[in-house]
């Protein structure tokens, strides 16, 4: 045996867990399963950040790698965030209380690991590690979007195998995308908010978040016996897919309208970035197969694409979502380190 590769460790945070890997420089994963530990979000930021440290010491063992042999870190989490990964000073959701706002998580990392750190928000992270896993080798020379659908709509944009990020780590916000709202939206269905302050984007639609405040309070006006109608409307939102599998006309009306959103969605990308692939990740195709194809399938009907980008593109779903955040960070910290993206 002679030295090991060098590896990057990727972490994934959000408000309740850390999720870890380790990717060796030949582009391998050597951690198969997913590695939580909670993140403590809620005890404040020194906590998470020793919390993290820890967890990068535990996946390096883990996975038999010597600690030296760890030459940077990728980090992810869900935002707002600056492009060098100092939360919003406005507050993030899964980072609740004044300690966090403005917080430096990058450099707060960097401190701790004595490495140097990536970062990317927790969707940009997945739409990375989507594109590498379906384009393998080719990855360098291909673009993609994706639309991740949870409680809200996370997006990401990838040209030649990189996250595009923006000036202001703006870049890819797919959910706050106005799309038009003529056709979807049934002729007495109020014109959908977002919790950003814009009407008629499309994570107003394509969201746990939209189900809640918008499509299940009008659906429910057509169907006043649904028994969904009975619970809090919160409550209610996070059931309307397990409805939707069982085929219940209601809940297939709100993922009709989800699927409608992202296609209109996706017709915007095409005629921006013109991608040769176009991702759908989240809760909603994390389901039963019939469900997740019908769901597809329709999104890519709502995609308005002219006859060259229907032959060029490609429609698919991202990949082990739970372990995609972590993965995707770990590869963007192995291009900041190499250069380029890994062949898979
Ligand atoms: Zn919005």
């Amino acid at each position: 045996m002679g030295e090991p590769l060098p590896v990057v460790v990727g972490l994934d945070v959000g408000g309740t867990t850390c999720n870890a890997t380790v990717l060796d420089a030949g582009g391998r994963f050597l951690v198969n399963r997913l590695v939580e530990t909670p993140s403590r979000v809620a005890e404040g930021p020194d906590v998470t950040v020793a919390v993290l440290a820890a967890a990068f010491a535990q996946v390096l063992e883990l996975s038999g790698t010597p600690r030296t042999a760890a030459v940077a870190v990728g980090l992810d989490t869900p935002g707002p965030a600056s492009a060098d990964g100092v939360l919003s000073s406005r507050g993030a959701t899964n980072f609740a209380g004044p300690a966090w706002r403005g917080f430096d998580f990058r450099g707060a990392l960097e401190r701790a690991v004595g490495l140097p750190v990536t970062y990317l928000n927790d969707a940009n992270a997945a739409a990375l590690y989507a594109h590498r896993q379906h384009f393998g080798a080719d990855a360098a020379a291909r673009s993609s979007v994706a639309a991740i659908v949870g409680t809200g709509l996370g997006g990401g944009v990838v040209e030649h195998g990189r996250v595009v990020t923006g000036a202001a780590g703006q870049a890819g916000e797919l959910g706050h995308v106005h799309i038009p709202m003529q056709g979807l939206l049934a002729p007495d269905q109020p014109l959908p908010h977002c919790n950003c302050g814009f009407a008629g984007d499309a994570e107003s639609v394509a969201s746990l978040t939209g189900i809640a405040n918008n499509l299940l309070p009008y659906w429910l006006t057509h169907h006043p016996d649904h028994e969904l109608g009975a619970l809090p409307i919160a409550e209610a939102a996070a059931l309307v897919r397990g409805y939707a599998e069982k085929g219940d006309p209601l809940a297939l009306k709100v993922f009709e309208q989800q699927a409608m959103a992202l296609g209109r969605l996706f017709t915007v990308a095409a005629n921006v970035t013109d991608p040769h692939a176009y991702f759908v990740g989240g809760g909603v195709v994390e389901t039963a197969a019939h469900f997740r194809d019908w769901f597809l399938a329709r999104v890519r009907e709502h995609t308005v694409l002219r006859e060259e980008q229907a032959a060029a593109a490609e429609f698919a779903l991202v990949p082990d979502l739970d372990m995609a955040g972590a993965r995707g960070s770990a590869l963007a910290a192995l291009i900041t380190v190499t250069g380029a993206i890994p062949d898979a």
